[in-house]
């Protein structure tokens, strides 16, 4: 069989119709785009008492009503704003503590099937270069990601084609978690990946949850059923709406009980996508035991080679606009992890630092870019540019001076803290308490492995203030015994053990 014969039969072999349906209710998705936009139009010049009660609902880590989102989403008032901001970072301190986790981004594949109209990746690109890595080479991009930066977390990222399916993303995660690199202090290795890949059947789920992976993550990119079907051309895979909107369910059904939700922001409005993400949350809370999304994304629109909706767009969000949305949907949805990534620039990073979780460093996001670029961005082997190119050391730094500790924790999910149990966990404020100890053990090896002598500085004073804090903390949050533990984890990891977590 010819390569485009073969692709067009594993093409219409994806979908699984009765996997899509069985989930639907009278035959309608869970999105409903008018009843949206009733929300939006209907919630217009909340009280400011009412708002001060939605606060309220949501530092008891509750999810609001999409009436209640609606309602923050229609606040005029910019002093009402930083008072909603100051709540969204106390929610957020509530449930993870001051610590931010970091991870990579490794894209190993840009063949696609599709055709998205604003995505470099597109098929029928011809500027962009096609490459998918060999294991030899995935093993190569690990190597410099766990040995020479010092990530312990990665997700990695994949376009839908043959070349890269269930089994090539089986076969490049168990390629990624057999690399072992020497380092200053002990071994550098990555713990936990976390794959973006294309809406899979229940079975290739299966499939990889029994090799492995942390998070599944799936953007619906846009929530709004026509423009979904204007910018993802009829006859690919991916202008099938619903069968990329149950990909979570399909996931939990799988048994892959950790999974990440997002919107690309730009392809429609904002405040729609806000409500739809916070639908999407309460969907699958409401059939999986209250289980929502572990973490949200709300990438921006960026510039991209061969991606003509780029340009076209009247949706793009501005800054004030993007801090306000991402200050909602931690208010919305305030157990899950927020990610904000290096497509944005250093400021806004640093402004929405205390509302997320979740950030990436040292990011390359060419194909094979981690062994053989420098820093230059190359737009023909990018999916789009990035907005904020720093190293993993000079972002560490920052965050340090800022007061948060860079956690490189992946052992939630090792020790089963994942699906029901670890929204039981966030939900209580416990979660940030198993990660406060191991966030400093995490932080201590980084150190002692991969900083410059400045990062190292900083950051041990601020081990330093983490300690104390949880000295005073003991007995109260923390026992005497777990204390105990705690020191001598450290001070076996200063001497060169490692991968020691509570
Ligand atoms: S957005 Fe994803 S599915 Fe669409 S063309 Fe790009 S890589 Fe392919």
């Amino acid at each position: 069989m010819r390569a485009l014969e073969k692709e067009i039969t594993w093409t219409e072999s994806v979908i699984k119709e009765d996997q899509i349906s069985k989930f639907m209710k009278s035959g309608r998705d869970f999105i409903n785009d008018e009843e949206i936009w009733q929300k939006i139009r209907t919630n217009t010049s909340p009280e400011k008492q009412e708002i001060r009660e939605i606060l309220q609902k949501s530092l008891s880590i509750e999810t609001l009503t999409p009436d209640e989102a609606a309602k923050l989403l229609n606040v005029k008032d910019e002093e009402l704003w930083k008072e909603i901001f100051e709540v969204a970072a106390q929610v957020k301190t509530k449930v993870y503590d001051n610590r931010i986790v970091t991870f990579a981004p490794l894209y190993c594949s840009n063949y696609c099937v599709n055709n998205c109209l604003y995505c470099g990746f597109r098929r029928d690109n011809t500027l962009e270069k096609r490459r998918r890595l060999s294991l030899e080479e995935v093993k190569n991009e690990a190597r410099v990601l766990a040995g020479e930066i010092g990530h312990k977390r990665l997700i990695a990222v994949y376009g839908e084609h043959p070349l890269s399916d269930a089994r090539y993303i089986a076969d490049t995660i168990e390629a990624i978690y057999s690399v072992k690199v020497p380092t200053r202090g002990g071994v550098g290795q990555i713990r936990r990946v976390n794959i973006n890949a294309a809406p899979m059947s229940v079975e290739d789920l299966e499939m990889l949850r029994e090799i492995g992976i942390g998070t599944y993550q799936v953007f619906q990119e846009t929530y709004h059923h026509e423009t979904y079907a204007r910018i993802h051309p009829p006859g690919t895979l991916k202008s099938h709406y619903q069968w990329r909107l149950y990909s979570m369910h399909r996931a939990l059904e799988a048994g892959v009980d950790d999974v990440a939700i997002g919107a690309l922001f730009g392809l429609y409005d904002w405040r729609f996508e806000v409500l739809a993400l916070l639908y999407h949350a309460i969907e699958l809370e409401s059939m999986f035991d209250g289980v929502g999304p572990h973490t949200i994304s709300f990438p921006r629109l960026q510039p991209a080679l061969g991606a003509p909706y780029t340009q076209e767009t009247k949706y793009l969000v501005s800054d004030e606009d993007f801090k306000k949305l991402v200050t909602v949907l931690r208010l919305a949805i305030p157990y899950s992890g927020m990610i904000i990534t290096a497509r944005e620039r250093a400021e806004i990073r640093r402004e929405l630092m205390p509302i997320c979780t979740q950030t990436d460093a040292s990011t390359r996001i060419g194909i094979g870019a981690y062994r053989e670029s420098t820093n230059r961005q190359e737009s023909e082997r990018q999916q789009f540019l990035l907005g904020d190119t720093r190293s993993l050391d000079e972002v560490i730094r920052e965050l340090a001076e800022m007061g948060y500790i860079t956690s490189f924790c992946t052992a939630g999910y090792r020790c089963g803290r994942t699906g029901d149990r670890i929204m039981k966990l966030l939900r209580t404020g416990r979660e940030g308490k198993f990660c406060k100890l191991n966030a400093i053990l995490t932080f201590r090896e980084w150190l002692d492995d991969f900083a410059s002598e400045e990062t190292k500085k900083i950051g041990e004073e601020l081990i330093q203030r983490e300690m104390n804090e949880i000295k005073e903390k003991t007995p109260v949050d923390f026992s005497e015994r777990v204390y105990q533990e705690l020191q001598v984890y450290y001070k076996r990891i200063q001497n060169g053990e490692r991968d020691l977590y509570f």
